[in-house]
């Protein structure tokens, strides 16, 4: 069972708005184990509605529409509805009424052109929306030779939209009862091709837990998804799986969910009792920006002992890294040096030093990147982190 999600709306096509909706079911489809193979965005054309309707039809067993249940002129889903499946539009008293009480609720008698949003296709469900004026259609369509297809008409207005999903839509398709549970394991350190020949067989396709490895500027993060009966059993996957992999991968694993790597840098300060003072030039002050939003979030605003953000190069990393700690009396220092670019290597190659200061020893590394230049400077930023991280861990054992 495959789906396709249209997304109706000139103002979608036309690019004054962006098509979220079709972005949010995707992932509630995913959630009932049902892939989706196509998205289509279409314009308030009846030729072009009805010709979308068509293919995805012939292509898809299950269909899910936003948008074009309004009650203008340029609202075309129920015709188009009523097209595809040979039938006429035919008033459903019950949604009449519903109507009716939705605008003497808000003191106003329901204008008359209202009224077409309570005429249905012939042989379709309405499908109630308790927070808006359009109500929804579900229809079955039948195939020669094959099962019918299941289609759900739903309001373009997000918040009506996803309301009319959970509480209509989601329970007539099939897998609605099934539980989908996800968790996120993030690791630093190891390439994506290199994550996946240590975890082996634990990213094999169709196995549950599932185990999808993505990269986001040089950080892996595992997706695992579990499928099961209940909580406790997708639980139980997600704990296996995860054991498992944390063994294979070691230190390269530095956290989950959300956790950035200097959400953890200060946690493990943290339970030391150590504080961190940075000096950087490279990274323009994205080491200081990421330790101050994280330090916000974690509300832990002591430990990182101010931040120097230079514009010019330094002469000698590490006299500054020994001066600035003499003026801080902070534990650690984390140096990033300016950037510099190797024109001997094939590619060019950019240079940057980091260097580590505390409790008088000094860890120095030279950072080269020929990769993809947009991520240098996140990757410098993120490679002292985790020198920091590394460092403490060493230290706690
Ligand atoms: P409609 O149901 O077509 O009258 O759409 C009502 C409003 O919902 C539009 O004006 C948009 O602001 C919003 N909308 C419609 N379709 C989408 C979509 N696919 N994604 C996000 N917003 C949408
Ligand atoms: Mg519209």
């Amino acid at each position: 069972m495959q789906a396709e999600i249209i997304a109706i709306g000139t103002e979608l096509t036309s690019g004054e708005k962006l098509d979220t909706n079709s972005q949010w079911l995707s992932l509630q489809l995913a959630d009932l184990g049902i892939p989706v193979l196509f998205h289509t965005t279409v314009a308030d054309s009846m030729a072009a509605n009805l010709q979308a309707l068509q293919l995805a039809v012939e292509r898809t067993d299950v269909v899910l529409i936003t948008g074009g249940l309004g009650p203008t002129l340029d609202d075309l889903t129920r015709d188009v509805l009523a097209q595809l499946a040979g039938v006429d539009l035919e008033l459903d008293a019950a949604s009449l009424s519903q109507l009716e009480d939705f605008f003497r609720g808000r003191g106003r008698t329901m204008p008359e052109r209202n009224r077409i949003q309570a005429m249905f296709p012939q042989g379709s469900l309405p499908l109630l929306n308790p927070i808006g004026t359009a109500p929804g259609v579900w229809m079955e369509l039948p195939r020669a030779g094959r099962n019918p297809c299941l289609i759900a008409a739903m309001p373009g207005v997000p918040s009506e939209m996803y309301r009319m999903f959970f509480e209509q839509v989601r329970p007539r398709l099939p897998g609605g009862q099934r539980i989908i549970r996800r968790a996120r394991i993030n690791c630093f350190g190891i390439g994506e091709s290199q994550t996946e020949e240590l975890l082996g067989e634990l990213t094999a396709r169709g196995r549950d837990p599932e185990v999808g490895i993505t990269a986001h500027e040089a950080t892996i993060t595992l997706r695992i998804v579990a499928n099961g009966a209940t909580e406790e059993e997708c639980q139980q996957k997600i704990a296996a799986v995860s054991r498992e992999a944390r063994e294979r991968l070691g230190d390269n694993v530095y956290g989950v969910e959300d956790e950035k790597l200097e959400d953890v840098v200060l946690k493990l300060l943290h339970e030391r009792g150590e504080t961190i003072t940075t000096i950087e030039v490279a990274t323009g002050g994205q080491m200081a920006g990421r330790f101050y939003s994280a330090s916000e979030r974690l509300q832990q605003r002591d430990i990182v002992k101010g931040s120097l953000v230079l514009t010019t190069g330094l002469d000698g990393l590490a006299q500054a890294a020994q001066l600035r700690q003499q003026e801080t009396g902070a534990d650690y220092v984390l140096a990033i040096g300016p950037e510099s670019t190797d024109l001997t290597q094939d590619r060019p190659t950019t240079v940057i030093d980091i260097l580590l200061l505390g409790h008088g020893q000094t860890k120095q590394h030279s950072l080269t990147w020929n990769g993809n230049p947009a991520i240098r400077i996140t990757r410098a930023a993120k490679t002292a982190l985790d020198m920091v991280r590394h460092r403490l861990l060493d230290a706690s054992r």
